[in-house]
């Protein structure tokens, strides 16, 4: 089973209202078993949301708010959705295709929290929770070849 980040896939779960609809990710995900989740709606962020970007640690709005907790809970409660429809499934989890640059789902470049398009090493909350359980991630930019 591979995990796949929601907004790839048509949800409309993107911070502004919109999706990331992604083609070859969405036939990817008709070829194979996937669990699709958005960690940020699973955080109980509404959508639209204020866009955030991680900075020194913490997940910050554009306005200042400090939603680290939010985030971090959301990304704790999309692995666990994920674990649990694999364990229902008896499949092991294989890997993920998450958003790149994302807050939550952006895997090895995200934004440095300035809002200005600026990106960074790093990784979202979700990814980093994926990496630290040793799921191989890619991202919406790469294909699932490389
Ligand atoms: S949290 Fe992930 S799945 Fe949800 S909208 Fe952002 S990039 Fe997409």
């Amino acid at each position: 089973m591979y995990i796949i980040s929601a907004c790839l896939l048509g949800t409309n779960c993107k911070y502004s209202g919109g999706s990331n609809e992604t083609e070859w990710v969405k036939k990817f995900a008709e070829e194979h078993s996937i669990c699709a989740v958005c960690p940020e709606t699973l955080a109980g962020l509404p959508t639209p949301r204020e866009p955030c970007e991680r900075k020194d640690g913490k997940v910050v709005s554009e306005t200042g708010i400090d939603l680290t907790e939010e985030f971090e809970a959301g990304a704790e409660s999309a692995y666990q959705v994920a674990m649990d429809e694999a364990e229902v499934r008896e499949e092991k989890i294989e890997g993920a295709i998450l958003k790149a640059k994302s807050p939550s789902c952006g895997a090895g470049k995200i934004y440095d929290g300035t809002f200005s398009h600026t990106v960074i090493s790093g990784d979202g909350c979700f990814a980093k929770i994926l990496n630290d359980h040793g799921i191989r991630i890619i991202t919406d930019e790469e294909s699932i070849d490389d």
